[in-house]
């Protein structure tokens, strides 16, 4: 979700008077992660919408289902570079062709790209395999 502020120093939108603060929201079932996850995704969508709309997002937001609270996520220097540098990593296997193996954890049980994905291929079991058990059966 993104939440529109009026502010002084925001932006302008078609169709509304004044001027207002851009801030992503980034809405989870669970419970706030370990690591540095969630934030990177926060991140990525706020540098998206910075571009998009020509403004500045120094924060954004984190809820989460289970604890029923948002959490304040400073979107620093530090967390963008890791975004930058992850976006170049990526870009470097798609201009390379390579599909880097998956590593498949408890996150995804629960991921929307998990048919594309197929993390089940990462823990032993062959692409042909996988194949041939999904046709069994199809005419
Ligand atoms: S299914 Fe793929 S994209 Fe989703 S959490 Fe697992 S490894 Fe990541």
């Amino acid at each position: 979700m993104v939440e529109f502020y009026r502010c002084e120093e925001g932006i302008p939108l078609q169709g509304y008077a004044g001027k207002y603060c851009v801030v992503p929201v980034e809405y989870k079932r669970g419970h706030p992660k370990r690591d540095q996850t969630d934030i990177l995704q926060l991140a990525a969508q706020a540098m998206c919408l910075e571009e998009m709309l020509c403004c500045e997002i120094p924060c954004g937001y984190l809820f989460y289902g289970e604890t029923r609270r948002r959490e304040k996520v400073e979107l620093t220097e530090e967390v963008r570079d890791t975004v930058r540098s992850m976006f170049s990593e990526m870009h470097g296997y798609f201009s390379r062709k390579y599909t880097p193996k998956v590593k498949w954890s408890k996150s995804c049980n629960a991921c929307s790209l998990r048919d594309i994905c197929l993390p089940i291929l990462g823990k032993g079991k062959s692409a042909s395999r996988y194949v041939e058990e999904h046709m069994d059966g199809e005419d």
